[in-house]
């Protein structure tokens, strides 16, 4: 099991996509369930700064996601919104949303089960999040702190913006991405900080692949997978 944690614009999605396919593991994206939320809100009318009522809305959402690594299936009442999830206007809401205490309380638990379910089925699985590694499953052999320094988080946020149709530019990415990081670290409920014993890897001269090379070779030094090289990486 990885926990894999860290502000946005890292790489952590991508990275934590490859590194279960690495690893035949399972894969859960827990910033997508609260985004799964934040839309439910969002269109349900409530205002996401409305606690009672966000946390009211919360527990009755029908929130599904998928753990394959290739496939990322998320629904909202057995709808995809898998695209809806990342608009604008759910990315400014889902801070506020996710610092509602009943809130994380129910997904942390929902994702606790869902681990539990897939360790059970494939024996493996990589969390990603803001408080894997300090809250939901703390006793990960592995735990992963991935950064990167502001400004490179705000341009590959802003690139991911436009390869996906959104509009964006650095300026605006670089607002959001901080916006964020303050208010997701700065909550009383579990904030966004790493674990003690988590390992910290600043991905900012780094590229995916080689990225995934370092996270190999810390998951082969705790004997989860046999040691690659950035060239096996590279042809994969
Ligand atoms: O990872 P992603 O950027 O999709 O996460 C969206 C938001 O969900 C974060 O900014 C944060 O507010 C919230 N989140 C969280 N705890 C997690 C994962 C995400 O609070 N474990």
């Amino acid at each position: 099991m990885v926990a894999m944690d860290g502000p946005s614009g890292t790489g952590k999605t991508t990275v934590a996509r490859k590194l279960a396919d690495r690893l035949s593991a399972g894969y859960l994206d827990t910033g997508a369930m609260y985004r799964v939320v934040t839309l439910a809100v969002l269109r349900a009318g409530v205002d996401p700064a409305d606690s009672a009522a966000v946390a009211e809305l919360a527990s009755q959402v029908g929130l599904g996601i998928g753990t394959v690594p290739g496939q990322p299936e998320i629904t909202l009442d057995g709808q995809d919104v898998g695209a809806a999830i990342r608009a604008g206007d759910v990315t400014s809401a889902v801070s506020a949303v996710s610092s509602v205490p009943e809130v994380r309380e129910l997904l942390v638990a929902e994702q606790r089960r869902i681990v539990g379910r897939v360790l059970g089925e494939t024996g493996g699985i990589v969390v990603e999040g803001r408080d894997i590694g300090t809250v939901v499953v703390p006793d990960a052999p592995l735990k992963i702190f991935l950064t990167a320094d502001a400004a490179v988080r705000a341009a590959r946020r802003s690139s991911q913006d436009t390869a996906a149709g959104r509009k964006s530019s650095v300026d605006q990415a670089r607002e959001s991405v901080e916006r964020r990081d303050h208010l997701d670290s700065t909550r009383a409920t579990s904030p966004l900080r790493a674990a003690d014993d988590a390992v910290r890897v600043d991905t900012t001269q780094l590229s995916i692949d080689q990225t995934i090379v370092a996270l190999c070779e810390l998951a082969s030094q705790r004997g989860m997978l046999a040691p690659c090289t950035a060239a096996a990486e590279a042809s994969r």
